[in-house]
């Protein structure tokens, strides 16, 4: 926060010329008069800026203050604490012409090259980029006070940045001395690096886990652990004590679960990371959830599913009142489909309140609340006080007791759509959970708009993909691994839906006395079960391989061996 503040500090002296800050907050309501003559009074005795002031009197928070001047600049401000640096691109651009023209090249993503500089007009500094990065179309650029600028091109270019010579590095400072030195410069390119690669690689968590003498650490990618490197057990307690200084945790507290959390800038986005601290026998382990919203929240389109289900589902939540639930193991990407549709439900005039436990993106234009244990805050309670700001949409992040499951059937009752998640394996278990949670099944009707399961299966890397024989003659397709995939032979992920609309056909079952058993032979009549049926789809045209549906779904859903035969 000190730097923070330093380098503000600095840009604002530079900027004083260009605005004049403390009219600007006046005028748009952000300080009062009266607070803007005691600021001014305070600046002639003290000497310190009028944005400092501010902040320091809590009239308003340094990240209002920062937006403003942002906003009047045209550019951001480059605070080296939170832009991760892209490490790759150093190589590329000598140290020397960093120092000459007092700029660093951040990240590079598709034309966008974002750039910290002292001067953004610096044309010939531009011209220099643009010589050893030719594919550049635009550029965001950041820009920083000399001196910090000049700290960042120390610490970026002064220290290797391989995760070997990393490792190596931490080695020699241990030997040079005793102390826990967090802010040293070889823990913050390690953490940087392995922060970078797993947005990089589209990584869902980061798991660094003690083990008897070493450190483990692997990223979780498209649900699967991979790991990533281990370092000997004598540079954790620097590393863990890094990790929750920059997530707010209590640094001394190591027998205690802990959670916090923290952004950076990474590849020209801000990324949130949420970390979780567990005690075990050699130390604590800390698991980091990676929260990219330019991966997190996709369109609707984006995630995979079938044509026609889009359109059910995009009906479906045109519907005034009712309770729509989405059930599927952890991970299946059932809160990523809730969020994609609450998107789309976004521009349609209606009020949508959500209730999460955290909140994990922020979406604009929508009213989230985190449930705050601690506060003594529910998720029951959260709903009845949403239920008092008169809402269209109320989204619950996931129903786990009765007195949840009874109040988000009342908001669906009263004129309410409700989106939620439950903790089962298809349509009939989330029916039969809510029973369990004390719902009656009579009130299902017209009031349980529909069920939908969700898996989701990994594709096959297009470039290492081939065509085999199977036997009875049908052909599957199979992939080996190659770079481009990570030698793990899938590259990205699909979504599949099965969903069951509860239409009056419904109704006699939940009426009757034994809801479940009537509701399994319609579900059977009907023929419910599309997962085999799109699996099976996926698996002929070759995007889906038959291993990874056998891991899915099990044997017992799926004949995948009627498929292809004993093979
Ligand atoms: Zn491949």
């Amino acid at each position: 926060m000190k730097s923070d503040l330093a380098s503000l500090e600095g840009i604002a002296k530079k900027v004083e010329l260009l605005i004049n800050i403390d009219d600007l907050l006046e005028k748009r309501g952000l300080i009062s008069l009266d607070q803007k003559k005691v600021v001014e009074r305070e600046r002639k005795s003290s000497g310190k800026t009028i944005e400092k002031l501010c902040v320091e009197f809590g009239f308003i928070t340094e990240t209002a203050i920062n937006q403003i001047i942002e906003e009047h600049l045209g550019y951001e401000i480059f605070y080296p604490e939170k832009y991760l640096i892209d490490q790759s691109l150093l190589n590329k651009f000598p140290r020397a012409l960093a120092e000459r023209f007092y700029v660093i090249p951040l990240s590079f993503s598709y034309n966008t090259m974002v750039v910290a500089m002292v001067d953004p007009f610096d044309l010939r500094a531009l011209d220099c980029l643009k010589e050893h990065f030719p594919k550049i179309g635009h550029y965001k650029k950041c820009i920083a006070e000399e001196s910090v600028l000049m700290a960042a091109i120390d610490r970026y270019y002064g220290y290797p940045w391989t995760l070997e010579k990393i490792l190596e590095s931490l080695e020699k400072n241990l030997k040079g001395n005793n102390e826990t030195n967090v802010e040293e410069p070889s823990i913050n390119n390690f953490l940087n690096i392995v922060l970078v690669d797993a947005v990089k690689r589209r990584a869902s968590d980061i798991h660094l886990s003690p083990e008897k003498n070493l450190i483990q650490v692997r990223y979780r990618i498209d649900g699967i652990l991979q790991s990533l490197c281990c370092f000997h057990a004598v540079h954790w307690s620097r590393i863990v004590a890094r990790l929750k200084i920059m997530s707010g945790l209590d640094i001394v507290e190591t027998r205690r679960f802990q959670a916090g959390s923290f952004h950076c800038f990474i590849k020209g986005r801000e990324v949130y990371f949420r970390l979780a601290t567990h005690p075990t026998q050699y130390g604590e382990n800390i698991v980091i959830r990676v929260l990219d919203r330019y991966y997190g929240v996709k369109s609707l389109s984006d995630l995979g599913l079938e044509e026609k289900q889009l359109k059910i589902l995009l009906n479906l939540i045109q519907k005034p009142q009712g309770m729509i639930v989405f059930c599927g193991p952890t991970g299946c990407g059932k809160t990523t489909t809730l969020f994609s549709l609450v998107e789309e439900l976004k521009g349609t005039h209606k009020n949508i309140f959500t209730l999460e436990d955290p909140i994990e993106y922020r979406i604009s234009k929508i009213h989230q609340t985190s449930i705050q244990k601690k506060l003594g805050m529910s998720m029951a309670e959260g709903i009845k006080s949403i239920l008092r700001q008169d809402p269209d949409v109320i989204l619950i992040g996931e129903i786990r007791d009765e007195e949840t499951a009874q109040m988000a059937f009342r908001a669906s009752m009263t004129g309410h759509l409700v989106l939620t998640t439950l903790h089962a394996q298809n349509g009939l278990g989330v029916i039969h959970r809510l029973m369990d949670l004390g719902i009656k099944s009579s009130l299902f009707p017209s009031n349980l708009l529909a069920v939908v399961s969700q898996r989701l299966v990994r594709l096959l890397c297009l470039r290492c993909k081939q065509k085999r024989k199977g036997s009875r003659d049908l052909d599957y397709y199979w992939a080996e691994g190659c770079e481009e995939c990570s030698y793990l032979g899938s590259q990205g992920r699909k979504a599949l839906a099965d969903i069951i609309i509860l239409d009056q056909e419904f109704e006699e079952a939940f009426l009757s006395d034994s809801p479940l058993s009537l509701l399994r032979n319609i579900l059977k009549l009907k023929k419910y079960n599309s997962f085999q049926e799109h699996a099976q789809k996926l698996i002929q045209n070759g995007m889906v391989g038959a291993e990874e549906v056998k891991r899915i779904f099990g044997l017992e859903d799926l004949h995948v061996d009627l498929l292809f035969g004993d093979r």
